[in-house]
């Protein structure tokens, strides 16, 4: 089925030498709003360029404050009046299970348009699209299978939970996987019964612009699910603030997390924050070396370093630390980047120039701040468009910013350490904490080490293998609650205690005592 919010361009010329150019690519695409497709009110549109070329390749409707009006107002009355937030879980259930198959289905188109946009490895962009699909299988069997809390005071009372979706849920999205992580939010949002207001990410606005088409045909009422489209100061700030929207979940930097917050503040909205990251991978001696290269490898230069959970500090045991950065430096520098659309490129292009500047920025600096190993710019062959090589520094001393400050590219600084307790300082010495991987054989010293880091998640001897029932989220810069799981559920719904008396009513007398007459 066609995209309803898409303009199709018929000739689309390829706009770099090499680069893959999706058939049937949109040069338009618009709001989602009360389910029908709709230009911004004043009419305005935004640029969005592919990481290839840097050219311009789209417009997007530029969502203001009354576009943002418009969609929480069709939120609002399909809330509190159509079908959905009364709907039984399991009919609910059905239609997200048919999200997810609609999703599967597509996947190849899905990741031919997420990787042209956003520079992705396709092969990446392809696991990205099955995993936003299974976000949805999980949550649609979540809700049928979801209990509630009820209490017995033996003779006298039950108290009971009775679980409510809130109303407008308003999302707001990066740009590193878009699909995957409006998914994330989408599913449970809408699996609890509420209404959406989504606001993806500018730098990546294509894939956004399926859902409309793949709901419309599972069958979501009308006015469930609304997209706006903007800038973050303008579409997103006009979200955070709107009066009639109680929830936002949010996933972006830490310093928009600020902002938001202190936006949010005055309407006394629930907020969920997944922000930004800098997390270690501590490799001890005692480690399967070549699994943790492996895995450290993966960890930072996945996704193109684009990754909130992205291991880029890398802690090493003195022992083992010239070879390990030896043998961490030889492999980085066979790490294959490439265009996006080939199967075999393990390293895309950066989202953005603006992104590719500040992260060579960093590159720039920790020639100064340690000792650079592998990569330091552009790849050899690639003059144009957003591609790094993948860069590795070592010796970087805790007080360098490349160690201190996310820089959301395929960079890594590689420290070493002596003792546990070092390794464990080392680890906290950031503002973030977010995730966190630990290599060792020493079960006593896993745990321990584990339990004393400062990181909302952490693998041990493993690389980011999410389980969907555990909680997600960071501690201190990187967020504020945490989601996955029943967490979601929570977060998207009220839980409103009901309490029932059994046996006579248990008043204190006010007003019995006295009849008025001081007798
Ligand atoms: P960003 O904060 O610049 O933007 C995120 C979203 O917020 C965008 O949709 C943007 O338009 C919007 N926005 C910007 N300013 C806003 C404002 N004033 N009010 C409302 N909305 C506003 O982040 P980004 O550069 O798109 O994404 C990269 C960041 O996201 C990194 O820091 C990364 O670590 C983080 N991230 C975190 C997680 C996690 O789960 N913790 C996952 C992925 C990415």
């Amino acid at each position: 089925m066609p995209d309803p919010t898409a303009v199709t361009r018929t000739a689309a010329a390829p706009t770099a030498a090499a680069a893959h150019v999706p058939a049937d690519l949109p040069d338009a695409i618009r709001h989602y709003i009360d389910g029908a497709s709709v230009d911004s009110i004043d009419g305005g549109t935004f640029d969005v360029l592919d990481p290839v070329s840097n050219e311009v390749y789209l417009r997007a409707a530029a969502g203001r404050a009354a576009d943002v009006d418009r969609a929480v107002a069709a939120g609002r009355r399909a809330f509190a009046d159509g079908p959905w937030a009364r709907m039984l879980p399991r009919e609910r259930s059905r239609v997200l299970h048919r999200i997810a198959d609609l999703v599967e289905s597509r996947d190849a188109r899905l990741a031919e348009l997420e990787s042209f946009d956003s520079g992705l490895p396709i092969t990446q962009a392809l696991g990205q699209a099955r995993r936003a699909a299974e976000n949805f299988r999980f949550f649609a069997d979540l809700i049928v299978a979801q209990a509630d809390d009820a209490f017995k005071v033996p003779g006298r009372q039950v108290n009971y939970v009775n679980r409510k979706p809130i109303g407008v849920a308003g999302l707001i999205t990066p740009w590193n996987t878009p699909f995957m992580l409006e998914s994330w939010k989408l599913a449970p949002a809408l699996a609890t019964g509420n209404s959406v207001v989504l606001k993806p990410a500018e730098f990546t606005p294509l894939s956004a612009s399926l859902w409309a088409g793949i709901f419309e045909e599972a069958g979501l009422p009308v006015g469930v699910f609304n997209l706006v489209h903007g800038l973050g100061e303008e579409a997103g700030d006009a979200l955070v603030r709107h009066p009639d929207v109680p929830l936002i979940s949010f996933t972006g930097e830490s310093r928009t997390g600020q902002l938001i917050f202190a936006n949010a503040a005055p309407y006394l909205k629930g907020l969920s924050m997944e922000l930004g990251g800098k997390s270690p991978a501590i490799v001890f001696a005692d480690a399967d070396l070549e699994a943790a290269v492996d895995a450290t490898i993966f960890g930072v230069f996945s996704l193109n370093g684009e990754r909130c959970t992205a291991g880029s500090r890398i802690l090493v045991q003195r022992d083992v630390y010239d070879d390990f950065v030896e043998r961490y430096a030889a492999q980085a520098k066979r790490v294959r980047v490439g265009l996006p659309h080939d199967p075999a490129t393990e390293v895309g292009a950066l989202v953005h120039p603006e992104h590719f500047a500040k992260v060579m920025s960093y590159v720039e600096l920790g020639r100064q701040e340690g000792r650079l190993v592998a990569g330091g710019g552009r790849p050899p062959g690639f003059d144009h468009g957003n591609f790094v090589a993948p860069t590795v520094f070592a010796d970087v001393p805790p007080d360098a910013r490349i160690f201190q400050e996310e820089i959301f590219g395929p960079v890594v600084a590689i420290t070493p350490f002596d003792t546990d307790a070092d390794a464990i300082a080392l680890a906290n010495a950031t503002r973030y904490g977010l995730a966190a991987y630990v290599w060792t054989n020493d079960l006593t010293r896993a745990h321990n080490v584990a339990h004393a880091l400062e990181a909302g998640m952490v693998w041990l001897n493993s690389n980011n293998v999410r389980d969907l029932r555990t909680p997600f989220g960071g501690v201190k810069a990187s967020g504020l609650g945490h989601e996955g799981g029943t967490r979601s559920i929570d977060f998207y719904t009220d839980q409103q205690a009901v309490h029932i008396t059994l046996g006579p009513t248990p008043n204190p007398t006010f007003g019995k005592a006295h009849d008025g007459q001081g007798r």
